[in-house]
């Protein structure tokens, strides 16, 4: 691919009070792409008292807690991990900022060894699940056109970008998750930069 044609996204990005992301970290959603806004969800999701994965109200929550009924409990995150997500809406690929880009993410913390993705690459999040497929032409190249121009607004170099499975190999530790998703080439990707 020429230069020329590596396009940018036409996006303002408000680095002032930005913390100094080193690099991005990509997901999916493992989730279908509706034919409608999903990102929602997601920020709902993130904002929800959880117990194993599922969202309860706080009365509930802490009914479980209490009557040790789960395994895993999560309180409302204050604001949806991922620092943006993208998908497609009508067949449109749209882009959905998320949590501010002066917070610590959350989304490739590894539990008692590291948090270093969490504090240093934003996390973007591709709705749809690439386990099966990778992402459709057009989002993968509206993919690109995001990751270009954070890469950038914050000089990131294309080493940097990583899917969520590569955090696991960096920190020498087993991948315990397949995310963006097994048809999602991160080496293609990347070249594609
Ligand atoms: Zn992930």
């Amino acid at each position: 691919m020429s230069e020329l044609t590596k396009t940018r996204m036409p996006l303002t990005i408000p680095i002032q009070g930005a913390r100094p992301w080193k690099g991005i970290v990509w997901h999916h959603s493992a989730s279908p792409d509706g034919k409608t806004r999903d990102w929602d969800g997601i920020v709902k999701y993130h904002t929800s008292y959880r117990v194993d994965f599922n969202i309860f109200t706080k009365e509930e929550f802490e009914k479980r807690q209490q009557n040790h009924q789960g395994k895993v409990f999560q309180k409302p995150w204050q604001a949806v991990g991922y620092n943006g997500g993208t998908e497609l809406i009508g067949g449109v690929p749209v882009f959905n900022w998320g949590r501010s880009l002066s917070m610590v993410g959350a989304h490739a913390g590894v539990e008692n060894v590291s948090n270093v993705f969490n504090t240093d690459y934003l996390g973007f999040c591709c709705i749809g699940n690439y386990d099966a497929e990778s992402p459709s032409p057009d989002l993968w190249e509206f993919n690109l056109q995001l990751t270009r121009t954070f890469m950038d607004a914050f000089h990131i170099s294309r080493d940097q970008i990583i899917g969520h499975r590569e955090v696991y190999k960096r920190l020498n530790v087993e991948p315990v998750k397949s995310c963006p998703g097994k048809s999602w080439n991160m080496d293609l990707f990347r070249a594609e930069l």
